[in-house]
């Protein structure tokens, strides 16, 4: 189709994660429904996970299109097939998962060449994109995945370096120079700022790229931080746009049913969802990525089980270990729980769940994207971060904007052994039993709704995320050649 005069034509160049590849699939598809057009460049197997829906929205006149580079997992030492960092299992292939990422600055060049868009939206983890748009005197905006706190704690972190001048891992320091008191310790940083490895340079490379370009897209919306957004444009002094909560341009059920991977189950989960009574159901979710020990689920299992509650548990795991079926499960678990809950194994859908309204819980890893479409639906959730950025995220729902309950894993922790174990069941048991029952759960709930109905207005017409994405838009149109 040929692009309309004046028409800004914008590429995405989404991570090939699903926390940053699903919410960059979904501004692709928001801004292409303000009339831009739209191109997503992404990888013949991660594009399978969306192509339908973006026919959707093409059978609606939409103009989105997908834009495929071959991934070099192969070159890279990675089996064939690990297109996603979903596939990544160890620190080993994380490390070539990189290298691959790296070698695509040539395909990646190559097709903007051709295409001439007007604009590169392009993941932090791609610092190349900000040369390649440089080249193409277009301008290159940043996307990170997550939001205005977090971005504000790793600057300040970075700037700062507080955990140099401890003492113990477990000690306490206030992060400083940023609105509000946010206490860490040593052992809650990411783990490139514990030791050097693989990350630490492609973040710094990240940053200085950053520096440089036209500025920051986050997946947020004004109400939710607004003294971090501030702090973010006048302290820090970045251009920055919000545009999200950018899971809502899922509208109809299909739409949600697919986001990241199409779920099987969800008709099971939503007739089942709906012979329960209203927020009595826990969702428990860890993303994407988080891979927990066998001794690990059993203690979420007889945690669920001590609780009482009724629940959707999503587990990753789709392969039992050495062929023997559910060994994880505590004997007769599943038996035991048929009416109190449903187990997914694979991939939920997630936003389809979280807004039901028998659901009244959310027990989540605390990733960005989990946390914000905890905060849209409207639910209390019981904090379990494990890596990333995720254990800033938790100091935010609990501290912050007081709708979360700590589960109490206060180590920063990417990768597992067999029988590790972070949290015991009954640790486990007090704080889902904290979210969901109760005056102070109740009074949670209702600040969850409030911030809830903010971000569903921040995305409607004259709502804050819309206005900034359309001021976004103006600007792009005027700085266009
Ligand atoms: N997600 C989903 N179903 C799953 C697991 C995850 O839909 O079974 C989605 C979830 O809704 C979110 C994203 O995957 O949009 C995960 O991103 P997040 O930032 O929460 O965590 P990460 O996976 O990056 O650790």
């Amino acid at each position: 189709m040929d692009s309309k005069p004046n028409q800004l034509h914008i590429y995405f160049l989404p991570l090939l994660s699903p926390g940053h590849l699903i919410p960059l699939v979904d501004m692709a598809r928001q801004f292409a429904r303000l009339g831009v057009k739209a191109s997503i460049i992404t990888t013949p197997l991660n594009a399978t996970n969306f192509s339908k829906t973006i026919e959707r929205d093409k059978q609606l006149d939409i103009e989105i299109s997908i834009r495929q580079v071959k991934f070099p997992s192969v070159e890279a030492g990675l089996p064939e097939g690990c297109e996603n960092a979903a596939s990544v299992t160890s620190p080993e292939m994380s490390l070539k998962f990189y290298k691959a990422l790296d070698l695509l600055q040539q395909p990646v060049e190559q097709l903007l060449e051709e295409d001439r868009p007007d604009c590169l939206v392009a993941d932090l983890f791609f610092p190349w994109a900000t040369e390649i748009a440089a080249k193409l005197r277009i301008p290159r905006l940043v996307f990170h995945g997550i939001g205005f706190f977090p971005l504000c704690v790793y600057h300040s972190l970075r700037t700062h370096k507080p955990h140099k001048k401890l003492e113990s891992d477990s000690e306490a320091f206030i992060v400083p120079d940023l609105p509000g008191t946010i206490k860490l310790t040593k052992r809650q940083l990411p783990d490139h700022f514990q030791e050097v490895n693989h990350l630490t340079e492609l973040i710094d490379k990240a940053i200085k790229s950053e520096l440089k370009s036209y500025g920051v897209i986050v997946n947020s919306f004004h109400e939710l931080e607004p003294a971090y957004s501030e702090h973010y444009r006048k302290v820090m002094g970045r251009k920055a746009w919000h545009v999200g909560p950018v899971s809502l341009c899922n509208r109809d059920n299909e739409d949600k049913a697919q986001r990241g991977r199409a779920a099987s189950i969800h008709e099971k989960c939503l007739s089942w969802l709906s012979s329960k009574k209203p927020n009595s159901v826990l969702y428990v979710c860890f993303g994407s990525l988080s891979l927990f020990s066998t001794a690990q689920l059993l203690e979420i299992a007889n945690g669920l089980e001590a609780s009482g509650l009724q629940f959707i548990w999503v587990v990753r795991r789709e392969k039992t270990y050495d062929g023997e079926k559910e060994e994880w499960l505590p004997e007769g678990f599943e038996k035991r729980m048929e009416e109190k809950g449903i187990i997914i194994r694979g991939w939920s859908p997630q936003v389809l769940i979280l807004e039901h309204e028998a659901v009244g819980g959310f027990m989540t890893h605390c990733g960005w994207n989990s946390m914000l479409e905890g905060v849209t639906a409207g639910v209390p959730m019981v904090t379990w971060p494990l890596f990333a950025e995720q254990l800033f995220n938790e100091k935010f729902l609990t501290d912050g904007v007081r709708i979360g309950v700590a589960i109490g894993s206060e180590r920063w922790s990417r990768w597992f052994h067999e029988n590790d174990v972070l949290v015991k069941s009954e640790a486990i048991q007090k704080a889902v039993s904290l979210v969901m029952v109760g005056e102070e759960a109740e009074e949670m709930r209702s600040r969850a709704r409030a911030l809830g109905d903010m971000a569903k207005k921040a995305v409607e017409e004259g709502g804050s995320s819309y206005t900034d994405m359309n001021r976004l838009l103006e600007e792009l149109r005027l700085n266009c050649p």
